[in-house]
């Protein structure tokens, strides 16, 4: 492609729009516009670059047996009204694009395609003969993020390769999960990523598997808890750990005291000249169910521990089915404003005991009559603790469960994990923290979606059984920007060779000279008959300016036709490196194929 015929456009100044690197590398150097909040258009260039991603993973998916399709973006509500998704994704903070169609008739724009998926399979998949079978797709999601940001990081129209899997049995399940962790490890290596593969949090689905690629970088929105060793790696939603041990309590007998101003931790503990580890602190939430039921849902937990919401929230939706719901829609820590829907008078806020009375919770009908009560296994340990009063500006202090306090009804593990804490697999190392931009998820389902919507098969004994089924996604756009995120300096994006849209640009500096012009010219063809994806530069321009734009794009091999011409040479400069050498011209073919395809194996 000649830049003179290209529409090409880079900017000098960095987009006020963007705020991390990728960003603003991706919108200075042309490759993506702005179109509308979390929507983007792809120009030429971005979109070679999401070819290629799309085809490192279709070869890989390939690879492993599993078929690729095209499933509607247009999904009729009837099919997520039958798995019980439809008002989850449409309403409160759901994500899903919804419209009335002229018929009057309700769709949906897909964000993911469990419904349609098992739709298929149910009217398909007959016998065990026909499993395990894996079918998977490339194409444009729909997601009406609550936060949409950082360009393609996080859209709301966004390109996801999405596979899903029917099994006979859970060994069959695992069989291909462990083919798409393979599969997953060789396309982000193959990308030129540096990964990390991590547990994640299974949702409300819970029971099976989950793992997350994430790509490490400072700009991403997860944080990774991992051992320097590598045996232990988690989201940290999902991440387990050792607390460190409570010292034991100053206190030995019960008692009440006034601590007035000591609605914080810090200033409680600084009052009562005790720590933390002696406090047990109990945090408030405010669940609602798809029910219409709300949930004041009280948390006792060790003073210097949080509460981790992802636990919570996965606790917390085993109880749906007290208050006649499938799941829960929203869970927040209440403001005032949302206190007096509920609160029957003034609560004592930040002097909360465990055994906070019921009735500071109004008669209402949509709003359960008692606290569901949890309490995290670093309270249960606790003797002699520090708690609220339950009376603003007081405490008490010397309190054990079973004398003064009932435990509460539900012990889990809410707590989140630190970096620092102890890792439970070696409680020797400590666990350290990093960012990580997800861009890949893979999980083992089990029969959540075929036992809603009914997709079975008969097994060898003429049973009707429901599909065990897995799902496994990567975020194609999202990885391409992640890719810059990784790897870019000052003059801009350096893109790994297996994804750039490019592989080399030729440079006139000087279009008045006809020996550069034709030496280039004639590279330029010879390099792209030789499979060498191969762009010129012969605008108009000075020839600072295409140096300049030649970096930000970031195409990994520049070839000069410049002040070496005379002794039959060009001037080779590598992206990533900058290091220039002067190359025999009738070298230079054979020598960029090679470094090409050495950056592709
Ligand atoms: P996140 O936690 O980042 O919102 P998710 O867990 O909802 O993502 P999945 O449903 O697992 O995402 O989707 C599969 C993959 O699609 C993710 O691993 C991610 O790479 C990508 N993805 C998800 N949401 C977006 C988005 N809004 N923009 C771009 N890519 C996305
Ligand atoms: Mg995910």
């Amino acid at each position: 492609m000649r830049l003179s015929q290209m529409l090409f456009v880079t900017l000098r100044e960095d987009p006020a729009e963007a705020e991390i690197p990728s960003h603003k590398l991706l919108l200075r150097a042309g490759y993506i516009r702005r179109i509308g909040s979390g929507v983007y258009a792809y120009l030429p260039l971005m979109w070679r670059v999401l070819q290629k991603v799309s085809q490192i993973v279709r070869e890989e998916m390939n690879a492993t047996g599993a078929q690729e399709c095209l499933l509607p973006q247009l999904q009729p509500a009837d099919l997520w009204r039958e798995s019980g998704r439809w008002d989850t994704y449409t309403k409160a903070e759901g994500i899903m694009f919804s419209l009335i169609d002229r018929q009057n008739r309700e769709l949906g724009l897909g964000p993911t395609h469990e419904e349609i998926i098992t739709t298929i399979a149910r009217e398909t998949i007959r016998s065990y003969r026909q499993l395990p079978l894996h079918l998977y797709q490339i194409q444009s999601k729909f997601r009406d993020e609550i936060r949409p940001r950082f360009g393609l990081m996080r859209g709301r129209e966004f390109i996801m390769k999405d596979g899903y899997s029917f099994h006979t049995s859970e060994e069959s399940l695992k069989e291909t999960y462990a083919d798409m962790d393979r599969a997953y490890r060789n396309m982000l290596r193959r990308c030129g990523l540096k990964f990390q593969a991590v547990e994640a949090d299974s949702g409300a689905i819970g029971g099976s598997g989950s793992q997350e690629f994430m790509v490490l970088a400072d700009a991403g929105e997860d944080e990774v808890l991992y051992t320097e060793d590598g045996a232990y790696a988690a989201n940290v939603e999902k991440a387990v750990s050792l607390p460190v041990d409570a010292e034991v309590s100053p206190f030995s007998s019960y008692e009440k005291r006034e601590t007035p101003g000591t609605d914080t931790i810090a200033s409680l503990c600084e009052f009562l000249k005790c720590s933390p580890t002696q406090v047990v602190k109990n945090v408030l939430y405010q669940a609602v169910f798809d029910s219409g039921k709300t949930v004041l849902v009280l948390v006792s937990i060790r003073g210097d521990q949080d509460v981790n919401e992802v636990k919570l929230q996965n606790e917390l939706t085993k109880f749906a089915d007290r208050y006649g719901a499938k799941t829960i829609l929203t869970l927040t820590v209440p403001d005032e404003e949302a206190q007096k829907k509920w609160a029957a008078k003034s609560l004592p806020l930040g002097y909360i005991a465990p055994d906070l009375a019921d009735d500071f919770i109004q008669n209402k009908k949509d709003v359960a009559p008692k606290f569901l009560r949890f309490v995290d296994r670093t309270a249960v340990e606790l003797q002699n603790f520090v708690t609220g009063a339950n009376e603003a500006g007081y405490h008490v202090v010397g309190a054990n469960w079973g004398s003064e306090f009932k435990l509460p009804e539900t012990v889990a593990d809410l707590r989140k994990a630190m970096a620092g804490d102890r890792s439970i697999r070696d409680p020797n190392q400590t666990l350290q923290t990093a960012r990580g931009i997800e861009v890949g998820h893979i999980f083992q389902l089990g029969t959540k979606y075929s036992a809603a919507l009914g997709a079975t098969y008969t097994n060898e004994q003429g049973e009707e059984k429901p599909l065990i089924m897995g799902c496994y996604g990567v975020g194609v756009s999202r990885l391409a920007q992640a890719a810059v995120e990784q790897s870019y300096d000052k003059d801009g994006i350096i893109w790994p060779v297996a994804i750039a849209p490019y592989h080399a640009i030729v440079i006139i500096p000087n279009l008045n000279d006809t020996a550069q012009v034709s030496a280039a010219e004639q590279l330029y063809s010879e390099l792209n008959t030789a499979g060498v994806e191969t762009l010129l530069d012969d605008r108009d321009e000075r020839a600072g300016v295409k140096f300049k734009d030649a970096d930000l794009i970031g195409i990994p091999y520049r070839i000069v036709t410049g002040k070496s011409l005379k002794d039959g040479k060009v001037e080779l400069v590598e992206r990533s490196t900058q290091q220039r050498q002067d190359v025999a011209i009738e070298t230079v073919v054979s020598l960029l194929k090679e470094k090409i395809a050495a950056g592709l194996s």
